[in-house]
């Protein structure tokens, strides 16, 4: 078997059948984590996520974590803590109310806080934060550590500078038995496009598939501050940039803000971000930088005294319709996908890589992969 692209889906995927005994190629136009998996923040977090499938799969995707962890493979890399949503006005304490209903009706340990309780747990929090939730048992993990472990754990050997140009099929049928690479032809049962960007013009969906920009600020330690946010603080703002409040719809806008200030391990901050539409390059400007940091200043004042590091930017890999592709290409016998993330591969990305991997075995996939079935657009148009 075959897989195209070395990110955190790709990766897992060729991890969970080399598991299973299953010897694969894994083929990487650049490196490994080289595209958005080496551009994340971490979140493994259920308290971004609409309601629906994605909540759903995301529940199962921090489940997977913690298991990977307790058997010893992610250990270390993998920490659970919680996500606290707040808001500073009406409006946004309205879409937090909502969706933290949202967030409780589909299972997941979420809290409401008095104020009091706010400023007792979370000291470094501005006093215009007026309204809050914790939403408890969530992670953070960093994607490109968690390739280097799973490629290191599978003993996988990636095939690294390999671009693939085009699919091989047979004429006849339309199964796919091959591809053709900048280093010459890969014959294959089986293949696996995830490979994020790159996948659209592999598979046809140009149409389908957008590339929607996020910008990053990381500054330096600062102990005192970081000690007194106990987890991710996330805007409801964030939660309508992202669409994933009930009833947002996928920002149309070409540049959305959305706050979430994550206090690291090590002491510093990774603030964010933007969300911009069609964007060509992972680059960062002014504009943005300093919007990113009225907007962390207003919630988390002590910011102020602490040094900017630097900023950088990714592409996240978005479907039209807000939903990831994962399953078998229909009319492509041989040809799964697994690509469409948005800001949530991370969080997906082993559930999702053990899912086609279960799938290519024969084997129940463990989870519901029908709302991402590949299935409801067809070159590059919504199936009818
Ligand atoms: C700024 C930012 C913040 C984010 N924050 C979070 C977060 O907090 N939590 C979360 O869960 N997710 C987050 N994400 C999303 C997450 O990073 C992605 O959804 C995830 O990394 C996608 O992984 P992937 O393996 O599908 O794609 P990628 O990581 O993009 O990997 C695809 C790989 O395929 C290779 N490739 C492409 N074309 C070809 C080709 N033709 N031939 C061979 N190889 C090819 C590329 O070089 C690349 O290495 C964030 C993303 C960004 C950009």
């Amino acid at each position: 078997m075959v897989i195209v692209g070395a990110g955190i889906v790709g990766v897992s995927t060729a991890y969970f059948l080399k598991r299973a005994g299953v010897s694969v190629r894994l083929v990487e136009a650049r490196a490994p984590a080289a595209a958005a998996t080496g551009a994340a923040d971490g979140a493994v977090s259920v308290a971004s996520k609409r309601p629906g499938p994605m909540m759903a799969t995301a529940t199962a995707g921090i489940r997977l974590y913690r298991e990977l962890t307790a058997e010893g493979v992610l250990d270390g890399l993998f920490f659970t803590r919680s996500t606290f949503l707040v808001a500073v006005d009406d409006a946004e304490a309205e879409v937090l109310a909502t969706h933290a209903a949202a967030l409780a009706a589909s299972g997941v340990s979420v809290e409401r806080l008095t104020n009091e309780r706010l400023r007792a747990l979370a000291p470094s929090l501005s006093a215009d934060v007026r309204a809050a939730a914790e939403v408890r048992e969530e992670g953070h993990a960093i994607g490109y550590e968690i390739v280097r472990r799973l490629i290191a754990r599978a003993g996988l050997a990636v095939e690294r500078g390999v671009r693939v140009d085009a699919l091989v099929a047979d004429p006849r049928t339309g199964r796919v038995t091959g591809l053709d690479t900048g280093a010459g032809r890969i014959e294959a049962e089986a293949v696996v496009i995830a490979a994020g960007g790159g996948s659209a013009d592999l598979l046809g969906l140009s149409g389908v598939l957008r590339a929607r920009r996020g910008q990053l600020l990381v500054t330096e330690r600062a102990p005192a501050l970081n000690a007194g946010l106990p987890g991710a603080i996330m805007s409801a703002r964030y939660l309508l940039s992202k669409a994933s409040a009930p009833g947002a719809a996928p920002a149309a806008s070409a540049r959305g803000y959305g706050l979430v200030i994550d206090p690291l391990r090590t002491g510093q901050f990774l603030v964010g971000g933007t969300r911009e539409n069609d964007a060509a390059r992972p680059d960062t400007d002014a504009e943005a930088v300093a919007h990113i940091l009225r907007d962390a200043l207003r919630l988390v004042p002590g910011l102020a005294s602490v040094r900017l590091l630097r900023t950088f930017a990714g592409l996240r890999t978005a479907v039209v319709d807000g939903l990831p592709l994962v399953g078998a290409v229909p009319g492509r016998a041989g040809l799964h996908v697994a690509t469409g993330f948005e800001g949530d591969g991370i969080c997906l990305g082993p559930l999702m890589g053990r899912s086609i991997a279960r799938l290519l075995l024969g084997e129940d996939p463990g989870v519901d992969l029908a709302p991402f079935d590949p299935a409801r657009f067809r070159e590059g148009r919504a199936a009818a």
